[in-house]
């Protein structure tokens, strides 16, 4: 039987390896990958396959995809909300995910050590992190990955006790997100704007701030509603939890008890079928709180004492202090002082521990007001790259003109409003006649000349609000909203003739035909049709003209 020996110079030595025996070792390895990353596996069952795959892995001596293996492993962890074992293991596997197609896994490590890092008050570790996660962002230029990065960022700032901060950056950002591209990264910060705004209003409690507590659960809720209807349109894994959670604490605060009960009862189903540990106990601590606001203080004190004994050592800070506020409040209603008393004290010492913390890592760590203004400006100008690079995607390179993609957006918005508004609109095709010959005679290069300067000629001749974008080759659509179809006709011929009389180089012999239609029907396709009948109309009957249908 041949025995091979791996060489592997980084990590312990492994025995030699049984290429025999390879094969079904390395279907099983493929199998757990897949099984681990599955969007759909439960925490507990990912973690498994994660394990035994990282194991396989390491038999074979196939570093990266051990690497691989763990980071999954670092995922289901967080979901099980286990994030002290998520702190301790995770660093060490970012530092062995190096291979360029694993970028998406790093990202998702930082994200992971950032919430896990500021969840337990290692302040350091989490804006560390979430600096990086800015730094790749910014490398990348897409702007779901500013979203993300400012979304973590802001997520350090308010457990580190800046709440105000966090919603000033985060609010900036998600402002300046339209929601007819629906992401996952807005998804996360609306909901965190959400959440921010929850912390806020619960500090606020008492404290006599009752104009501004109510503008944050306004804005929360704004925020919140946003975040549940994008769950319709993006995959929503643990936000499918958190997002109607927040909203169900809102609608509590603000009041509505009745509304606020299937929003907690929708997240505590989907926390429980999904084995979503660290979720069904902060939805737990809701569920007192809303049976004390209903009247059932025995049931609340039952629910939020049994609660803080299955947390145990394992407690998130956070839902810990909540959960003893509200065993305190619901002992308090029940008349029983002393466990009233103990529930205060606990809720106050793990308060104290947590702003003793917070002031702590703000001298040592970060937070002087110039630095956190600093991450602040980081932010706007990746913001700005980010528009920038939104911009770019939609233009067409050697034009500088819209491409498909443009025109499909600004339709999006045209269309609605000339049929809601009774505005006409009217869409033309333009093509270039015998193209082909220009490109056979004077070459590719004189090609590519005429077709930017026809480009020019397009923009001087429409108006600012016309939509001008490079279809094809050479072929161009022009949207002209409120126009009817003979003022369009106009312009198309206007435009013809000034193709038609233009000195081209090499005296290139140019002319257009333009294919001309208005609406109604009220969307891109059906238009884009017409117009393109009547321009093949323009073409079969001798080209150099313009066919309105
Ligand atoms: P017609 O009057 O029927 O439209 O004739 P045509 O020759 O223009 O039609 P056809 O669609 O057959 O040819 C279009 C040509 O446009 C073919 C292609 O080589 C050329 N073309 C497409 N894109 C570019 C480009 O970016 N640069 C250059 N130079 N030529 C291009
Ligand atoms: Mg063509
Ligand atoms: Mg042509």
């Amino acid at each position: 039987m041949p025995k091979v020996s791996v060489e592997n110079p980084h990590r312990r030595p492994i025995p030699p390896v049984d290429l025999t025996d390879t094969a079904p070792m390395l279907d099983e390895l493929a199998a757990g990958l897949a099984l681990t990353a599955d969007p759909d596996v439960l925490p507990d069952a990912g973690l498994r396959a994660a394990r035994s795959a990282a194991a396989r892995a390491a038999a074979l001596g196939r570093d990266d995809d051990e690497a691989l293996a763990e980071s999954w492993a670092c995922t289901h962890l967080s979901r099980l909300g286990r994030l002290p074992e998520v702190l301790e293991q995770a660093p060490r596997v970012l530092s062995r995910l190096t291979r360029a197609d694993h970028h998406g896994r790093r990202r998702e490590l930082l994200r992971h050590i950032t919430l896990a890092a500021s969840e337990m008050g290692r302040f350091g570790m989490a804006i560390d992190a979430a600096h990086e996660l800015m730094e790749l962002a910014q490398a990348s230029g897409r702007p779901d990955d500013a979203l993300a990065a400012s979304f973590l960022l802001a997520a350090c700032l308010e457990r580190m006790g800046d709440a105000w901060q966090a919603l000033r950056l985060l609010g900036d950002a998600v402002a300046a997100y339209a929601d007819d591209q629906p992401s996952h990264p807005l998804l996360v910060a609306t909901n965190a704007v959400c959440a921010i705004c929850l912390g806020l209003a619960h500090r606020l409690r008492d404290t006599g701030d009752d104009d501004e507590r109510s503008a944050l659960l306004d804005q929360g809720r704004r925020e919140g509603e946003r975040a549940l209807a994008l769950l319709q349109r993006v995959r929503g894994d643990t936000y499918d939890v958190a997002v109607p959670g927040n909203l169900g604490e809102i609608r509590l605060m603000q009041g509505d008890v009745e509304a606020a009960w299937p929003l907690l009862d929708q997240a505590m189903t989907v926390a429980r079928v999904r084995g979503l540990k660290a979720h069904m106990w902060r939805v737990s601590t809701s569920q007192a709180d809303w049976h004390l606001a209903a009247g059932d203080a025995a049931l609340a004190r039952r629910r939020a004492q049994a609660l803080i004994a299955d947390m145990g050592e394992q407690a998130p800070q956070q839902t810990l202090i909540r959960a003893h506020d509200a065993a305190y409040r619901a002992c308090r209603s029940l008349g029983l002082a002393a466990e009233a008393l103990h529930h205060l004290e606990q809720a106050e010492r793990l308060e104290r521990k947590r702003s003793t913390g917070q002031l702590r890592s703000q001298s040592q760590v970060f937070v002087t007001r110039s630095e956190a203004d600093r991450a602040h400006a980081d932010a706007a100008r990746q913001r700005q790259r980010a528009a920038e690079f939104a911009a770019a995607a939609e233009r067409d390179a050697l034009t500088g003109l819209g491409n498909r993609r443009h025109l499909e957006r600004r339709a999006g918005e045209l269309l609605p409003r000339a049929a809601t508004g009774g505005q006409p609109l009217a869409l033309a095709v333009l093509d270039v006649d015998h193209f082909k010959q220009v490109n056979d005679r004077h070459g590719h290069l004189v090609g590519d000349q005429v077709l930017v300067q026809l480009a020019h000629l397009l923009r001087e001749n429409t108006r600012a609000t016309d939509v001008l974008a490079r279809y094809g080759g050479e072929e161009f659509v022009i949207v002209l909203p409120g126009m009817t179809l003979a003022a369009a006709a106009e312009v198309c011929e206007r435009l013809r003739e000034r193709v038609r009389g233009f000195g081209w180089p090499l005296n290139v012999d140019l002319s257009i035909s333009i294919g001309l239609t208005a609406a109604p029907p009220p969307d891109l396709p059906a238009l884009l049709a017409a117009a393109d009948e009547a321009l093949y109309r323009a073409k079969s009957s001798g080209r150099n003209r313009v066919v309105a249908r």
